[in-house]
């Protein structure tokens, strides 16, 4: 199926995990894929397996703690496709843990700039051109942290919260002019953020949260930004949208 048809969509942090399934499946769904990370082992592999896959890719390095990275960034995509349909502003890290009274500043700075401020930057360059077109859907990857607080991680839990809070607030500002936005929550997820830092123990003390047993798998949180991004959720905007494993159900 071609749920994205002729749509031009731009994936950040898609060299790995979760953004590297959405664009992954953005590919296979008929879009053309502007894979961005600043990682550019891993964003070219991507492409390379979009392309082998048959699909349409291309790579743009871009900081999205940085504005300016962001700008050059939709301009690329203009320039390489013409358009900007959907973007997916997933880019993230975890983060350093510590309680609250001790977390480094130079840490939190780091943790906002990227999971807040990138998020923002993303959205400040992708809107105008996505309300010159008169539509766009823009997904943005909050997490289960950004309802729920978790012990250690203040400016990760912060920065997704706002994440939640900045969404709503575009949502009003763009939906009579045809731009849907809406926030995904994954619960813990098998990607590097979680398997490079944690120790097997610890990963399977997050298996314990989610009711559904396991943790969830990257495949499975591109399914519902794939459909919060295609024309299959048009009256779908302004929403929060937990892919947990029933994590904030208990
Ligand atoms: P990941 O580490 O596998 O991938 C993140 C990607 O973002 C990497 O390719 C990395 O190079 C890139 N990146 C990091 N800093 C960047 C920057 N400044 N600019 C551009 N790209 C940058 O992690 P993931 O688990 O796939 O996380 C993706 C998103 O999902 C993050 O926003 C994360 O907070 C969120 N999330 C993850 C989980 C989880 O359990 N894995 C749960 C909830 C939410």
């Amino acid at each position: 199926m071609e749920l994205l048809k002729d749509k031009v969509a731009l994936v950040t942090g898609a060299g790995s995990g979760i953004g590297r399934a959405v664009a992954e499946l953005y590919a296979r769904n008929g879009a053309s894929v502007v894979v961005s990370d600043i990682d550019d082992k891993g964003g070219f592999a991507v492409v390379e397996d979009i392309q082998r896959a048959g699909g349409k890719a291309f790579f743009v390095r871009a900081d999205v703690s940085k504005a300016e990275d962001n700008e050059q960034l939709v301009a690329a995509t203009l320039k390489e496709y013409g358009k900007l349909d959907i973007a997916c502003n997933n880019a993230g890290i975890g983060g350093e843990s510590a309680p609250t009274g001790s977390y480094k500043l130079t840490e939190w700075e780091k943790v906002i700039g990227i999971n807040l401020n990138g998020v923002f930057y993303g959205m400040r360059y992708q809107l105008p051109v996505m309300v010159k077109a008169g539509a766009g859907a823009i997904v943005n990857m909050a997490s289960i942290l950004g309802t729920a607080g978790f012990a250690g991680s203040c400016a990760y839990v912060a920065a997704k919260h706002a994440v939640v809070g900045l969404t709503k607030t575009a949502a009003i500002e763009y939906s009579a002019k045809g731009i849907r936005v809406n926030a995904v929550g994954p619960g813990f997820i098998e990607t590097p953020l979680l398997t490079k830092h944690l120790s097997q123990q610890e990963m399977q003390g997050l298996v314990g949260l989610h009711p559904i047993g396991r943790l969830g798998k990257p495949e499975e949180v591109a399914e519902l930004v794939l459909w919060l991004s295609a024309p299959l959720s048009s009256f779908v905007t302004g929403g929060y949208y937990p892919v947990d494993g029933a994590y904030l159900a208990r």
